[in-house]
């Protein structure tokens, strides 16, 4: 295997806000801690993740934040996957 072709994954965040309870999950569990609130709320009151500055790069795809949200309110696609498309 030639290590220096190998090729971190690029994740792009998306956040359907007004699914988002405030649990801190995605926060608090993301590997490379990209995430943090937006000082915005949701109709319900809730403040929401979102990409935290300077880290627009640090997503790495691995959908922890997509499987561990309990109301489904965040996943992420591979940027490479989405400009080949
Ligand atoms: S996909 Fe992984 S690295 Fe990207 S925001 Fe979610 S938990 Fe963090
Ligand atoms: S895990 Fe889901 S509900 Fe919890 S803070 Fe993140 S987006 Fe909101």
């Amino acid at each position: 295997m030639d290590v220096s072709r190998a090729q971190v994954p690029l994740g792009r965040v998306h956040v359907i806000v007004e699914r988002c309870k405030q649990c801190n999950f995605c926060i608090d569990y993301c590997p490379t801690s990209v995430l943090e609130y937006s000082p915005d709320t949701n109709a319900k009151g809730y403040h929401f993740p979102v990409v935290s500055q300077g880290k627009e790069t640090a997503c790495v795809n691995c959908r922890f934040c997509d499987l561990i949200c309990p109301e489904l309110a965040i996943y992420t696609t591979e940027v490479e996957a989405e400009q080949t498309a």
